[in-house]
């Protein structure tokens, strides 16, 4: 953690001093270096303005993802999602991240059954029985708020509904049982027995990640059990949580469009994300 002047106006944000404010934190955080843990650059630390702004654009996110149940029908081109979603976006003054991201050529993701991330919007139709994740981040004033979920596409299979209940549950419950100043360590164990409970597998080369200031900041968020010490949870800490989960095999492949990840099997995968801000007591769910 860098030097800060006890006497200066703290870096939240609060207009207190850093010695009435932060300074606790920092000494925390020190603590925990000491034990070998990492720690977040105070770069990582939103101020209050900026989790207002974040809040804000996550708000966003979360409306369109709302609407997007009353719209979401068999017969309909995950195009048709794509461009509604985009002219929904536009018409609040925001801007969709995903568009010209690295190349992205559209600006949501839509990922149906075996795809397990980055699907490309395209001219398929989807069909009754299909599970559609639509994953949404819109950047507003500056600020960026991420959120994905699922959408059961006409009546869909008991078993297909009950992988996204499940999955939806992994997130959930990692979310509740985040605690400041401890490992982020508890997230990836919370959704792994969970999904484990229930016979899924975790897919591992995909990760939440900080946001907010930029689309991907540090730390990656992992969904599964790792061994070595990870970073200390943080009030002011901004990141993702987006665990997939697989019927089989938690092995995935990249298609040609450098993108469409997709089980290895061709199982069912399924995906649900929020934007979390860390709290004194908690986590606190911005989507
Ligand atoms: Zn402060």
């Amino acid at each position: 953690m860098e030097k800060t002047n006890r006497n200066a106006s703290c870096r939240c944000g609060s207009k207190k001093k850093y010695k009435q404010c932060c300074i606790e934190i920092d000494e925390k955080l020190n603590e925990f270096q000491r034990q070998g843990y990492p720690i977040p650059k105070s770069s990582l630390l939103k101020t209050i303005d900026e989790i207002e702004g974040i809040k804000k654009s996550c708000q966003l996110t979360k409306k369109l993802l709302n609407d997007l149940n009353d719209i979401i029908k068999p017969g309909m081109t995950t195009n048709e999602i794509n461009n509604w979603v985009h002219h929904q976006t536009l018409k609040n003054n925001a801007i969709p991240a995903p568009l010209n991201y690295k190349n992205f050529p559209k600006s949501i993701c839509t990922s149906v059954n075996e795809v397990v991330c980055h699907g490309i919007p395209s001219e398929y139709k989807l069909e009754e029985g299909d599970m559609l994740n639509v994953d949404i981040t819109c950047i507003l004033n500056g600020f960026y708020g991420d959120s994905c979920r699922m959408y059961e596409v006409g009546n869909v299979s008991n078993e297909a509904s009950q992988q996204s209940k499940i999955t939806k549950e992994c997130l959930e419950k990692s979310i509740q049982n985040i605690t400041p100043f401890t490992a982020l360590n508890i997230i990836g164990e919370t959704i792994e027995n969970h999904a484990h409970k229930h016979h899924y597998s975790v897919v591992k080369v995909f990760g939440g990640h900080g946001t907010g200031n930029k689309f991907h900041e540090d730390p990656f968020i992992y969904h599964y059990k790792l061994n070595y010490k990870q970073m200390i949870i943080t009030p002011g800490m901004v990141f993702t949580i987006e665990p997939m989960i697989n019927e089989g095999t938690d092995e995935c492949i990249i298609l040609e469009d450098g993108w469409t990840a997709i089980t290895k099997d061709k199982k069912l995968s399924t995906q649900w994300e929020h934007t979390i801000v860390i709290t004194n007591s908690g986590a606190t769910i911005l989507t």
